[in-house]
């Protein structure tokens, strides 16, 4: 079988050397097809930091395993990271975080065994990197999370507890705040629920799991979360075992999948050959369980935790009263214990199941899109609008406006309301969320507020405007902090 193998930057080349070294020592049967990406690429003239020939080769193979890749500041590109990740709808980050004996940690001193997996939604949320100024004063960033979308990642999550035999799976949001965007993630997480009957599906506060998470790690197991706050969450997770040295990724999606470690390209230590490769080699390791290669994943990983168990460590961990070895050094210990059991932790050496590669094909972008709901209806209008006016002047012009099909609800800023009740304690800034709705119940067209848009800009700046949406009776969008 043969993969794409992109050696990244910085530290990039060192430990994805000391990783593939220890693959051939261990006898894995791939072929790898190395690719151009990285930092030196989008310096060539590419602007999404790989070449046409690269791309070629990873839609054709389906596994892209890289190093780390630096982003080139200033120059107003994307990370590749991201690019590849979106790009390739890889929409679960998956990472596992596992106590190490030989990584020494408050937890692993305290007799606390971690392990739990982080599954990140990996395409959504603020990463879409949609942002506006709106006015001088006031950035926007508008965050998407969908149906389809949500549900790709929690049934991926679902799946893999079941298959790990895990005892519970958490979902981790801020719906409590975030109503409509995390209430729907939450709401697709407890309807997937419903088809994993066996397996305890619970939710925290994102807050709360961090609180949690560090006060009793060894109780969870499998927790599902939106990007941003699954970003956080993992990095969380990454120090409680020791570091971003230990936490490996796999980014799942359902025709390309790409195993990377979570740390950068660690430019202060490039080039010295003293970059720790554990990340890599795990996420190298869950790469080869993903392809059904369970016996060389179970050597390597014993031989791993073999190595570690018996002090050797790169300079960033480990006891300081032992030297500190290289990368290489390292590496080469690795490949010395391969076929050694660790005395904590051995992994079961389960048979192979390679999978067949499936080389997808495919002719048009698959539309992700859920069964429409009756009864939608436009009864209004969020019309978001410039203005250093105080509210009571700011509603008093915008009440000549109203016509005779809408009436003017409320006007918030920042998100608080400040007309037609509020308080002059709450601050302000120069651009007002003002609130229109359906004088008389009756269902709005698109038509009649373009004409309300109209009445409102000849006097404001008007920065952007949302429908207000009902489906089947429920209002599609959230009040104003006070309304
Ligand atoms: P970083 O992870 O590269 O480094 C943070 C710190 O951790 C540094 O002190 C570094 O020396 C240390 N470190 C990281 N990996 C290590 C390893 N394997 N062994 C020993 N020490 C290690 O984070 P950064 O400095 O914020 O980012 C540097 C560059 O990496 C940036 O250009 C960033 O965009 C890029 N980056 C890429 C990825 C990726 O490819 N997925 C992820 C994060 C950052």
């Amino acid at each position: 079988m043969k993969i794409a193998v992109a050696k990244g930057d910085g530290i990039g080349p060192e430990i994805m050397d000391a990783v593939l070294g220890i693959f051939n020592a261990a006898g894995v049967p791939l072929e790898y097809e190395f690719v151009d990406m990285g930092k030196w690429v989008f310096d060539k003239g590419y602007s999404n930091g790989m070449t046409p020939e690269a791309q070629q080769a990873i839609e054709t193979l389906g596994i892209l395993f890289k190093g780390p890749m630096e982003t080139p500041k200033g120059k107003g590109v994307k990370s590749v990271n991201v690019t590849a990740r979106k790009t390739w709808n890889t929409y679960a980050n998956k990472r596992v975080f596992q106590t190490l004996h030989g990584v020494d940690t408050v937890f692993s001193k305290a007799g606390i065994p971690i392990d739990v997996t982080i599954v990140r939604e990996n395409i959504e949320d603020t990463y879409g990197g949609i942002e506006h100024m709106l006015t001088h004063d006031v950035a926007l960033s508008r965050r998407f999370i969908t149906r389809p979308g949500s549900e790709q990642v929690i049934r991926y999550a679902f799946e893999m507890a079941k298959k790990k035999g895990a005892r519970r799976i958490t979902c981790g949001h801020k719906a409590n705040i975030m109503k409509i965007t995390d209430g729907l993630f939450l709401e697709v997480f407890y309807k997937v629920a419903e088809e994993y009957p066996d397996l305890k599906a619970d939710d925290v506060i994102v807050d709360d799991l961090c609180m949690k998470l560090v006060t009793r790690p060894d109780s969870f197991d499998v927790v599902v979360l939106t990007n941003l706050q699954g970003d956080i969450v993992s990095d969380l997770c990454a120090g409680l075992v020791g570091g971003l040295g230990f936490a490996p990724s796999a980014n799942i999606g359902d025709h390309i999948c790409i195993f990377e470690a979570v740390h950068g390209t660690a430019p202060d230590i490039t080039g010295k050959n003293i970059a720790n490769p554990t990340a890599l080699l795990l996420s190298g390791i869950a790469m080869l369980r993903h392809l059904g290669f369970m016996e060389s994943a179970a050597n390597i990983e014993n031989a791993l935790l073999y190595t570690l168990e018996s002090g050797i460590h790169t300079g960033d961990f480990g006891d300081k009263s032992i030297p500190s070895v290289n990368t290489t050094e390292f590496a080469n210990a690795i490949i010395a214990n391969i076929g050694k059991l660790p005395a904590h932790g051995a992994k079961p050496v389960l048979p192979n199941m390679p999978m067949t590669p499936t080389h997808f094909k495919l002719e048009k972008n698959p539309m992700l899109e859920s069964a429409e709901m009756a009864g939608e209806q436009i009864v209004g209008v969020d019309i978001f609008l410039e203005s250093n006016e105080q509210p009571t002047d700011l509603a008093n012009k915008l009440l000549q406006h109203t016509g005779i099909l809408f009436k003017l609800v409320t006007i918030s800023n920042r998100g608080t309301q400040v007309w037609p009740k509020g308080s002059v304690f709450t601050n302000l800034v120069n651009q007002y969320r003002c609130r229109f709705e359906s004088e008389d119940d009756s269902p709005l067209t698109q038509i009649d507020v373009l004409e309300l848009y109209k009445r409102v800009m000849s006097e404001y700046k008007v920065c952007s405007l949302e429908l207000l949406n009902m489906w089947e009776g429920k209002k599609a969008y959230s009040l104003a902090q006070g309304q």
